[in-house]
């Protein structure tokens, strides 16, 4: 059994299927794909925030060109900032930040650099004092603060330092100027990062089309996946799953297991457990939390409006966060090509004032803000429709590790269920980390020696010194090649 039909777990029944074992996944949504969806609305398409296809995991992109073959596109990438009244380039670079920002205040924010170096904030404990202190506290108040705080909902101070550790890596002040120095000098065909960072895969018609292609090829395999059908239990003895309740035409169904990977968010899982966990475990549980998101989708009776794929919008007097176009990601994504259709980015949490605000009136916000920084002209603006999606984000916050490292204990007393997927390790996990985490708990359940917790949101897989760690130069021969030591939960059909 297999909970949830996003990318983590649509790939490990896959893989389970492609070694005849009989799996069936349990969807709670119309679709498949999870957050990795295609939506449509009168033909056009988009994603819940535009999702690139990229990853240094060879056997990852072998999988989608063995899924999707000449559907993948290679796009280019345009993105840029909107912040004060002004557009930056983005990722920055030296002359179009100095002349948007001004020579004052980019001076201002090398002495500003060169102050916290002299003066650097300790301990780091939040995202506040992590970039600060690689930034300087002038260039963390323009780039950083307001964008940071309109996707998290919660100051820069109540963010753990771990968060940025594992999305700025590697970067400072010092970093990326040299890099933006450097980068006009860098001839075509540079390095594979920079590539990566020029252009990015993406299919045809979106997202979904990759997460259908993987159910048709479940379904080829003689499984099933079940839309509409949200497990909501799940029966233990013994350290073992033993049956799951699924809700479907309204009535809920009992179903015995032999085993399980559930790609639902950890807390939700925990809640669902029947008996009860113990108390401790079920406050771990209650002190993850996550942030949701919505997507505003417009349709503008234009033909071209912008180059960019995205835009980031800091600028703190407007909500939206994000502008995706996505004609610029597949022209198949609108159907007649006079028109574009836009997708709004609005964080927010489930029950806020956004989220509850009518699809109506987030239409007439997410026109009047677009209009607010000059990118539309309302009265082309025909139609629009919006898509809630809970959970969108496993939040980093201060308690979030010592919760996680209770839950992960107290899963792996369980000798049939394995946890995979972005909310189902808490893991703020991209599409090609979280079929990896499908790929290791569908081994693990198959008797290898494989742990999806120890696949590491960016490019290091290996924990130090671990040996059963994934190895992202595996090709893909070498990654679905399954030797069971001992069958461990799953017996093949
Ligand atoms: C705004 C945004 C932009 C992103 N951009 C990118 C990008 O550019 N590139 C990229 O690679 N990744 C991107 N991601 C991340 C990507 O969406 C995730 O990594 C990916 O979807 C995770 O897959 P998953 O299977 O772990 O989880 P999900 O996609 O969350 O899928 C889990 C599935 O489980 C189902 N489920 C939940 N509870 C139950 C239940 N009780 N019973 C049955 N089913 C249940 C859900 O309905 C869902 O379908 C982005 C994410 C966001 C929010």
């Amino acid at each position: 059994m297999v909970i949830g039909a996003g990318p983590a777990g649509l790939t490990a029944a896959w893989l389970l299927g492609r070694q005849d074992v009989r799996v069936l996944v349990l969807e709670a949504d119309t679709i498949v794909g999870g957050i990795a969806r295609t939506s449509e609305y009168k033909g056009f398409r988009f994603d819940i925030g535009g999702h690139r296809f990229f990853t240094k995991v060879r056997a990852v992109e072998a999988l989608w060109g063995e899924m999707l073959g000449k559907e993948m596109l290679t796009r280019p990438r345009l993105s840029r900032i909107y912040y004060d009244g002004k557009w930056f380039d983005y990722p920055l670079k030296a002359g179009n930040a100095i002349a948007g920002l001004g020579l004052l205040r980019a001076v201002a924010i090398v002495l500003s650099y060169g102050w916290i170096q002299l003066n650097p904030i300790t301990p780091e404990l939040s995202f506040e004092d992590w970039v600060v202190n690689r930034f300087g506290w002038k260039l963390y108040n323009t780039f950083f603060k307001a964008y940071t705080e309109k996707v998290w909902g919660i100051p820069c101070t109540r963010i753990g330092a771990q968060w940025a550790a594992q999305r700025i890596k590697g970067l400072s002040l010092w970093s990326a100027a040299k890099e933006m120095l450097i980068a006009p000098f860098r001839g075509k065909g540079g390095t594979k990062i920079r590539s990566l960072i020029e252009e990015f895969k993406y299919p045809r018609l979106g997202p979904g089309m990759m997460w259908e292609a993987f159910a048709a090829r479940i379904a080829q395999q003689g499984n099933q996946v079940r839309l509409s059908s949200p497990v909501v239990a799940l029966h233990h003895d013994a350290g073992r799953v033993t049956a799951i309740d699924y809700q479907a035409g309204g009535i809920v169904t009992r179903t015995e297991v032999e085993a399980v990977i559930s790609t639902m968010p950890l807390r939700q899982l925990i809640e669902s457990l029947l008996p009860p966990a113990p108390d401790v475990v079920r406050q771990a549980a209650a002190n993850l939390s996550y942030r949701d998101f919505l997507t505003v989708a417009l349709i503008v009776d234009q033909a071209e409006m912008f180059p960019d794929n995205w835009i980031y919008v800091h600028d703190p007097n407007v909500r939206l966060g994000r502008i995706q176009n996505f004609k610029n990601w597949s022209p198949e994504m609108v159907p007649d090509q006079s028109k574009t259709c836009l997708g709004l980015e609005y964080f927010c949490f489930e029950g806020d004032d956004l989220w509850t605000m009518s699809d109506a009136d987030l239409i007439a916000l997410g026109t009047k803000e677009l209009a607010a920084i000059g990118l539309a002209d309302p009265a082309r603006v025909i139609d629009g429709t919006v898509v809630r999606m809970p959970k969108a984000y496993p939040v980093y916050d201060e308690g979030y590790l010592a919760a996680l490292e209770a839950l992960r204990m107290y899963c792996q007393t369980f000798t049939n269920l394995q946890l995979a997927g972005r909310n189902g390790l808490h893991k703020y996990n991209n599409q090609d980390h979280a079929m990896v985490t499908g790929i290791l708990a569908a081994k693990a359940l198959l008797g290898e020696k494989a742990d999806p917790w120890l696949v590491n949101v960016e490019d290091d897989y290996h924990e130090q010194g671990d040996a059963d760690a994934f190895d992202p130069s595996q090709d893909l021969t070498a990654l679905l090649t399954t030797q069971p030591l001992v069958p461990k939960a799953i017996d093949r059909a």
